[in-house]
């Protein structure tokens, strides 16, 4: 690790890697710190992606792949069971990947594209000189370094602290974190190829559970309410794997809150999970955090280029993700968050039974979310503008 770079970014998971294979590509010098010993480990997702979303930034490799998709399901809380098939999606549907191998494949990419990256690293505070970032103190191994950058990407995950430190209010509501418990579980009959969702609250109130194949007859499960995920995630699993075998217990946080009101400050910029920009309906993170990842180092380029790294200057970042697909989509999903979180089972039922009965053509959230609307007239007034805008 050098003294100085031109990118300095906070962080090696999907954000993080991005940043700087994106910012060594534009020509920048960059170096990734991250805080654990190994990138990708402990894995704390349920490591699902869209294919179409995957494809965006990297070709799928065996290695790293558990389970290709064709097709998902919906148990609404009574029972009835919607199939999503991969004829209505032209075979795309998504992929569950192996985190430990993925994320190492994106960090090991950046490094061959020519950025330095340091494990074992924590950033412990910020260089800040008139308000302005300018590096960050690096702890590694009990010694404490000075790194400058002209440009720090904090891409420190759910757990960020470096924005705070830097005088950003990055709190999440603390109903808008979804607490959230993963079992891999081995020796269960499941379908390995489709991805099952169970809604309604006696399952996981305000949230849902899942079982997403991994391999062979081994699933991935999570269940959340903001309080005893664990006590749900058990009491399904009693039910329905009764003989299954958990060989691996996965616990983490979700943010299911807007986004940061602002995502970049003089000399700094924020992706990913810091920012807050994971869907809060689904809370998937990792395509958004690539995503942001690499127009930050887009954006971070472009303004080193013109010697002006000001808040001003690095705020087409912001504006730039929000006004994008990804960005439109937080935005759309946490106004249908807040609404379905709200509804007793008897509505979540009469929603899924509906959508149900319609021929979807293609298998998207939007599409759902634009068939549930078209079915439940109510949903307009209740959902207002936004509704409308996706009619
Ligand atoms: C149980 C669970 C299930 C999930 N399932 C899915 C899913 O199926 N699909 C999906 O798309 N998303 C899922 N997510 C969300 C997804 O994991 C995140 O959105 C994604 O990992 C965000 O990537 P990131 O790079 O922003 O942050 P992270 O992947 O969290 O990476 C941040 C990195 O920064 C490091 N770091 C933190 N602080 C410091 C510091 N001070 N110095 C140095 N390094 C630091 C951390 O160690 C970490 O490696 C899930 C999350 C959870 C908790």
């Amino acid at each position: 690790m050098k003294s100085k770079y031109d990118v300095l970014v906070i962080g090696g998971g999907p954000a993080g890697a991005l940043a700087a294979k994106t910012a060594v590509e534009k020509g920048l010098s960059a170096c990734i710190v991250e805080k654990r010993p190994a990138i990708g480990a402990p894995v704390r997702c349920a490591e699902g992606i869209g294919q179409e979303a995957l494809h965006e930034f990297i070709e799928p490799d065996p290695r790293w792949i558990s389970a290709e998709m064709t097709g998902a399901g919906i148990v609404a809380p009574d029972g009835f069971f919607m199939k999503l098939e991969s004829e209505f999606a032209g075979s795309k549907v998504g992929y569950v990947l192996d985190r430990k191998f993925f994320d190492r494949e994106l960090v090991w990419k950046a490094a061959q594209a020519g950025a330095d990256v340091a494990v074992k690293s924590r950033a412990s505070a910020p260089i800040m000189e008139n308000g302005v970032v300018k590096g960050a103190k690096i702890e590694y191994c009990g010694k404490v370094t000075s790194v400058r950058a002209e440009v720090v990407i904090a891409a420190d995950g759910v757990e960020s602290k470096f924005s705070k430190w830097c005088g950003i209010d990055t709190t999440v509501p603390a109903r808008e974190i979804m607490s959230s418990v993963q079992y891999v579980m081995a020796d269960i009959d499941i379908d390995e190829h489709s991805t099952v969702f169970y809604l309604g609250n006696d399952v996981a109130p305000e949230g849902y559970l899942w079982i997403f194949p991994k391999g062979k007859r081994t699933a991935g499960k999570k269940s959340g309410d903001g309080h005893r995920a664990k006590d749900y995630l058990d009491k399904f699993v009693k039910k329905t794997f009764p003989h299954g075998k958990t060989i691996e217990y996965i616990p983490g946080g979700v943010s299911v809150c807007r986004p940061l009101a602002c995502t970049v400050a003089d000399g700094l910029m924020i992706t990913g999970d810091a920012a807050r920009v994971v869907d809060p309906l689904t809370g998937g993170g990792i395509y958004n955090a690539m995503f942001t990842g690499r127009l930050a180092a887009q954006v971070a380029a472009e303004c080193i280029g013109k010697g002006d790294v000001s808040k001003k200057a690095l705020m087409k970042y912001d504006k730039e993700w929000r006004a994008s697909k990804m960005g439109k989509a937080i935005e759309r999903n946490y106004h249908i968050k807040e609404y379905l979180i709200k509804q007793p089972d008897a509505k979540l039922n009469e929603i899924i039974h509906s959508v149900s009965k319609l021929n979807l053509k293609e298998f998207s959230t939007l599409t759902l979310i634009k068939e549930i609307i078209r079915v439940n007239p109510k949903l307009v007034l209740e959902l207002g503008a936004l509704a409308a805008s996706l009619r």
